[in-house]
């Protein structure tokens, strides 16, 4: 059955995606009966991330996301967000996981700075939970290194499905908006603002930082954590620890991590790399030790990380993303042919 040809569901949207994840999650709608259609429309009106702004810095507005997993509850705010006040207008520092939220984050941005209008989106790197509410705002206005926006062309699309497939309803209507402005100055002037440009990697194969100059504020995207276990799918840990020094030496008053609390003092960089080094010399020590996955999954984890949110979780994605690679590198080629 279409969804959208349901005799008793409201029809939706028609976006590749979106019939996607509605057919999938049809299948308990269906066994549920029309009862459940009926509630259909009083679901998605809870469907509120109550997204609110703190200022961190004058005229720079922090919106945090759980320090969570993506799930029903949260549906995909669990990221760090951030718009600054600039003489002439607003600069926005990504934009979340959905169009839902971008349309929450934008009737924030309007909300706390009435009259101005956003005059750049920045997206720091191409992971959906930071850049999927971009079709909220002017595309001719958001803008990242060349980097990441060939990486959202490659991936955005498989990144969009899996995230209906995970926050199911919260997604509804999203759709890939890539940045239209290629950037690879070190500096530019928005609005009467003047803000550097870093092009960093390691996290993934493309991150971007952002250092408002006349505040301070280093926004760093997810090269650093705070008080949440880095993510490491795309992650080159060496390089990731290279970036991490880099910025520990750049100039800044306040760090604005991709998760989690904003630090003056530079313990997200810290936390992060130290997280890292463990991670890595673990994993490689258990390749070295000939264990399997299965055995390097359940390895312990040191306590002085049970400050860091979904620690276990984490790790054993971390396994499953690293462990092959290793293998590869460290583990001697076997002679097939005599
Ligand atoms: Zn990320």
């Amino acid at each position: 059955m279409k969804p959208d040809a349901s005799p008793c569901c409201d029809s939706v949207d028609s976006t590749k995606h979106e019939r996607r994840a509605f057919l999938k999650s049809s299948a308990q709608v269906l066994s549920a009966g029309c009862a459940y259609c009926a509630m259909a429309p009083l679901h998605a009106k809870l469907l509120d991330y109550k997204l609110a702004a703190s200022e961190i810095a004058k005229g720079t507005w922090a919106v945090h996301g759980a320090q969570e997993y993506f799930n029903l509850d949260n549906g995909g705010n669990i990221v760090n967000v951030a718009f600054i006040e600039v003489p002439d207008g607003v600069v926005v520092i990504d934009t979340g996981p959905s169009k839902r939220y971008g349309e929450a984050l934008l009737a924030l941005i309007q909300r706390t700075i009435p009259n101005k209008p956003v005059l750049r989106v920045y997206n720091t790197h191409h992971h959906p939970d930071h850049c999927f509410g971009n079709q909220v705002f002017d595309s001719s206005l958001i803008a990242a290194p060349q980097g990441v926006i060939d990486n959202l062309r490659l991936e955005g699309d498989g990144f969009a499905e899996n995230l209906y497939r995970l926050v199911g309803d919260w997604m509804r209507g999203t759709s890939l908006s890539v940045p239209t402005v290629a950037l690879d100055t070190s500096y530019e002037n928005v609005g009467g603002r003047r803000f550097s440009l870093f092009y960093l990697s390691g996290h993934t194969s493309a991150d971007f930082v952002v250092r408002d100059d006349e505040t301070g504020v280093l926004f760093t995207g997810d090269l650093a954590f705070m008080f949440r276990t880095p993510t490491t799918p795309h992650a080159d840990i060496a390089t990731w620890q290279a970036s991490i020094n880099a910025l520990s030496g750049t100039d800044k008053d306040l760090i604005f991590p991709g998760h989690g609390p904003q630090d003056r003092k530079g313990d997200s960089l810290t936390q992060t790399s130290d997280y890292l080094a463990w991670l890595d010399g673990t994993l490689r020590h258990s390749v070295e030790q000939g264990l399997t996955m299965n055995e390097a999954m359940v390895l312990p984890i040191p306590d002085r990380f049970n400050s860091l949110s979904v620690l276990r979780t984490e790790y054993e994605r971390s396994v499953v993303h690293l462990y092959p690679n290793l293998e590869d590198t460290l583990l001697p080629e076997i002679e097939l042919t005599r």
